[in-house]
């Protein structure tokens, strides 16, 4: 017995002096990467331009250097870049226009730097057929007046680069669905401390996050942005996922916007469109501001199709396989709506019906949805549709 012990103290002691020399290579290599992004830039600003490219979901993104620290997004030249290699061709060559449109400091590089968040232009400086924020933005000055505000919910699931779910058996699979939702120990949420770098780097970057919380599937999280008035929406959210992006490259992980990663008895991952006018939310003995609320969800109910169409980037195929009216959906084919109820396509919160006024939740875009197609959709249903 005592032998044994001999050898599994040994077996510990070689087994703990790998495990250091691993994390002394780790902080050595810290020390490093620090040496360089320590040294002063001698006042050269560096400007991330950020893009969504041709498949409408992934974003891409290059470095130019200015000498001067932009304010706007308008001191920022029109750059390019080559479209072939990212699907995104034009008709006349293959330069792709891309002009800031919003801009951000950038938590990876502090100081003066930012990131430049684009809007791709055509060779004759129209809109590139992917750019669907100029669509988006010509339906918010024509709502302008009726102030809509948005606010999205962010689900995404964490994968190891092979793509497996982060912190999941490599063999199986982990116990049922139940306590990881808003969940804490270590057996129970996988993957906190990304969550923790994302919302520091968006609060760092002026992104207006207004939460984060552990989702119901092992390794998936949230994080809300908003509120946010018109075309600021989508701005916030493509940057959002951008650090995430980024953060996740940081921890040599990978972040999916799948809306059904796995399939089976495991949630899927949408993106939540929560919406309201002035007038929704403004308070009166009337409850006139419930009234507009009921208004536009029954408006919505006329075009549920058209609707699903927009809420995906491949015109609603993504959504039949996470709206199956399982897991917390209602299925894609129905329209419904309830209040407190998360089976519907459209609920309004407890608290909304209780003040009579406030705002109604879409639950159906899915995760990888694009947040410009999403906000025009219920802007032009919402705000510029008349009563029939
Ligand atoms: P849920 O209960 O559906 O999980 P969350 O707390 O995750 O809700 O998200 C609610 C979202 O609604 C947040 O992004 C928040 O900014 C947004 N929101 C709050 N008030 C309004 C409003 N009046 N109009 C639009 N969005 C709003
Ligand atoms: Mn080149
Ligand atoms: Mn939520
Ligand atoms: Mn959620
Ligand atoms: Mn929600």
């Amino acid at each position: 017995q005592d032998k044994r012990r001999k050898l599994t103290q040994s077996k510990m002691s070689r087994l703990s002096k790998g495990l250091k020399r691993k994390y002394e290579k780790l902080s050595g290599m810290q020390s490093v990467i620090d040496r360089y992004s320590n040294l002063d830039q001698s006042g050269i600003v560096q400007v991330m331009y950020v893009w969504i490219d041709g498949t409408g979901e992934n974003m891409r993104g290059k470095t130019k250097t200015f000498n001067f620290e932009p304010k706007l997004p308008s001191e920022l030249p029109i750059w390019n870049f080559d479209g072939t290699a990212t699907g995104q061709n034009v008709t006349d060559g293959s330069d792709v226009y891309i002009r800031p449109v919003a801009l951000f400091r950038d938590p990876f590089r502090p100081g003066p730097n930012k990131i430049a968040l684009c809007e791709t232009l055509d060779n004759d400086y129209s809109p590139h057929p992917n750019n669907t924020r100029h669509m988006c933005k010509e339906m918010m000055e024509k709502a302008k007046d009726q102030h809509p505000w948005f606010g999205m919910e962010q689900e995404y699931t964490l994968l190891d680069v092979d793509k497996h779910p982060y912190g999941w058996p490599k063999h199986g699979y982990p116990a049922p669905q139940g306590p990881y939702y808003c969940g804490v120990g270590s057996d129970k949420v996988y993957g906190r401390e990304i969550v923790e770098a994302h919302f520091k780097a968006c609060m760092y970057a002026g992104i207006k996050i207004s939460g984060t919380n552990a989702e119901t599937m092992p390794a998936q999280w949230e994080f809300q942005v908003g509120p946010c008035e018109g075309i600021e929406m989508g701005d916030q959210l493509w940057v959002a996922r951008y650090l995430l992006h980024r953060v996740c490259e940081d921890f040599g992980l990978v972040c999916s916007l799948d809306p059904k990663p796995i399939v089976g008895d495991w949630n899927g991952a949408g993106c939540h469109v929560n919406f309201s006018t002035e007038e929704m939310r403004t308070p009166s003995k009337d409850g006139r501001g419930y009234k507009a609320i009921e208004e536009a969800i029954h408006k919505l109910s006329k075009v549920h199709l058209e609707h699903i169409a927009y809420y995906d980037p491949h015109g609603g195929r993504d959504n039949e396989r996470r709206l199956t009216g399982a897991h917390e959906t209602e299925t894609i084919d129905a329209f419904s709506s309830g209040v407190a109820n998360r089976e519907c396509s459209i609920r309004i919160p407890r608290q909304v019906f209780d003040d009579q006024c406030g705002y109604f939740e879409d639950r159906r875009p899915s995760s990888n949805c694009d947040p410009y197609t999403v906000t025009a959709a219920v802007t032009k249903t919402c705000c510029l549709t008349g009563e029939d």
